[in-house]
């Protein structure tokens, strides 16, 4: 970014706001709506402005709510690809953490603005038969592309796509959080009951959020939004073990330690790891890490490294984990480390991965692990491999977009075009912007950078006045063939309550609809 900056400076300060890199204030961190901005519109003009927003998840609220509350004259229309509204926090946030999908109602407080904010549900954005970028950006003042990230990073492994029993983690938390997306496998193709050892490639949050439900008591989950026919297949499951495999060691593992405490608290669950890859994991770089002089993370480093040492039980070698594994008594909890997978071993079921061992190299904060020599190869059996290595974004016709790191290039939240110059009007947040990891409050504040831009074009008169109407924007989606049914705030209460009803009658929170078709009819119903 700051290579960006100095690189076409001139051509970029008359785009940025005056504080660039002092951007953030408490106030901007105020995710509470009634702040002191509630009466007065920072921005104040007599135009008329129209903004459009791609993606209904947390970026796209988060964005939605800084214009709505700072720009007077000012409308927005929120567009998604789903009938519902939320993006992850209804199909990624785990079950089993309700508190946290209790931030819906923040959201829904922007949609109940619908003198000033229209959702546009079940609107395909992009080419295959959806509404383009250069048609919003006809009807728009500003189009924000915050969509998310909606696809996965592959292991690069043959026979990954054909192997039964290989899901990645999006799949998974989309079955177990009812997602609509259609390759979500319910039930038959994932065959729970049939697994006793899972192996889960990558360790950070989601790696255990899925071990948490796969492994939990189905019944403490049972009250909230887990689907039924999830919670029936949950109440099958006989898994006698999950390894969550890191291919570098202790120190980068990527999960927390409250989330390894929460997993340590399952009743009738030991954590296990091997001594030597504990051991190969401390490098003196890693001590380095762990060092409070060396980041402000490294006081929480250390203490999950400590957490780790002290709950697991440790191993001495790969004999004794597989007498572990086949003895029938409890269940296990396995962190490996320092171990790549290379080959996907099974016939038409995956029966086991083969890993190749890593070893660390380079210095702090910049260590990579790299294949022992001579090679070392061990087998890990499973009958369900989770690949847990990342969520992906995907491009959009018609924006810039970087094919490696798979996010849109931006300045502060300003698109900028293949010779890096910003194009006001054009604008992203969230983990279409900074790459799909970070928990929801960094998603608010990314969104916040991505609002002050904004602001600052506004103030700069560089936005162009509008006056679309919901007819015209109407009119612009069902003119393409993907999109023959628009779900409006109205319509998503009303398969909102349904799904209320629905939970109610069973002692849950909510009952999700699985089908997009049936919540399409539900939200035709008068
Ligand atoms: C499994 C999982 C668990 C998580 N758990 C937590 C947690 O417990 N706590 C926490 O703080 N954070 C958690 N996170 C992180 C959090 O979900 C993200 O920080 C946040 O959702 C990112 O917001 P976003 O708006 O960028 O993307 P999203 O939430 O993905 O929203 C993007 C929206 O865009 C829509 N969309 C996509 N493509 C199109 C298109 N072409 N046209 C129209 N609409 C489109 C999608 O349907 C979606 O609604 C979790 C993430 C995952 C994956």
């Amino acid at each position: 970014m700051i290579q960006i900056f100095l690189r076409s400076k001139q051509s970029l300060t008359h785009h940025l706001p005056s504080r660039p890199f002092g951007f953030f204030v408490a106030q901007d961190y105020n995710p509470d709506f009634k702040s002191r901005l509630e009466s007065q519109h920072l921005i104040k003009s007599d135009k008329d402005y129209r903004f459009a927003v791609v993606g209904c998840g947390p970026a796209g609220f988060y964005c939605a709510k800084q214009i709505l509350k700072n720009v007077a004259n000012v409308r927005v229309d929120i567009f998604d690809r789903n009938p519902h509204p939320f993006g992850l926090v209804r199909t990624g946030v785990a079950p089993d953490h309700p508190e946290m999908k209790k931030i819906e109602k923040d959201y829904e407080e922007v949609l109940k603005d619908t003198e000033r904010c229209q959702f546009y549900g079940n609107v395909w954005i992009g080419a295959n038969g959806g509404v383009s970028i250069s048609k919003l950006k006809e009807l728009y003042s500003g189009v924000i592309l915050a969509y998310g990230a909606t696809s996965e990073r592959d292991l690069g492994l043959p026979r990954e796509k054909s192997l039964l029993g290989i899901l990645s983690s999006r799949q998974m938390a989309s079955w177990y959080n009812g997602s609509l997306d259609k390759d979500v496998l319910y039930d038959q193709d994932l065959a729970l009951e049939q697994v006793q050892n899972v192996v889960i490639v990558g360790n950070g949050n989601v790696a255990m959020d899925i071990s948490r439900v796969l492994m939990k008591d189905p019944e403490k989950m049972a009250p909230h939004d887990i689907p039924t026919p999830v919670l029936e297949h949950l109440r099958k499951t006989r898994i006698n073990s999950i390894a969550l495999v890191g291919r570098r060691g202790a120190v980068q593992s990527a999960f927390t330690i409250k989330e390894i405490r929460e997993i340590s608290r399952i009743p009738d669950l030991t954590m296990y790891a091997l001594k030597q890859e504990l051991l190969d994991s401390f490098t003196e770089a890693s001590e380095r890490e762990q060092h409070p002089d060396f980041s402000v993370h490294a006081r929480g480093i250390q203490r999950r490294t400590e957490f780790i040492k002290q709950t697991c039980v440790i191993l001495e070698s790969e004999e004794q984990l597989q007498e572990v594994i086949e003895s029938k008594e409890g269940r296990k909890f396995i962190l490996r480390y320092l171990n790549r997978p290379v080959e996907l071993l099974g016939e038409q079921r995956v029966k086991g991965v083969k890993f190749e061992r890593m070893r660390l190299e380079g210095s702090a904060g910049d260590q990579k692990a790299v294949a022992v020599d001579p090679k070392q190869v061990t087998t890990m059996d499973c009958e369900l491999l989770i690949k847990s290595i990342g969520y992906k974004s995907q491009p959009i016709e018609g924006i810039p977009f970087n094919t490696k790191t798979h996010t849109v290039p931006n300045l502060m939240g300003c698109v900028l075009n293949d010779k890096d110059e910003p194009q006001p009007g054009l604008y992203v947040a969230g983990w279409l912007k900074r790459g799909p990891s970070g928990i929801i409050d960094a998603t608010l504040r990314d969104s916040v950078e991505t609002f002050r831009i904004i602001k600052h074009h506004l103030d700069n008169e560089m936005l162009p006045e509008k006056h679309t109407k919901p007819e015209d924007v109407q009119r612009a989606i069902l003119e393409n063939a993907a999109n023959h049914q628009v779900v409006d705030y109205g319509d998503w209460q009303k398969i909102d309550a349904v799904e209320r009803q629905e939970g109610s009658a069973r002692g849950k929170s909510r009952e999700k609809i699985l089908h997009k078709e049936e919540m399409l009819s539900i939200s035709k119903k008068v």
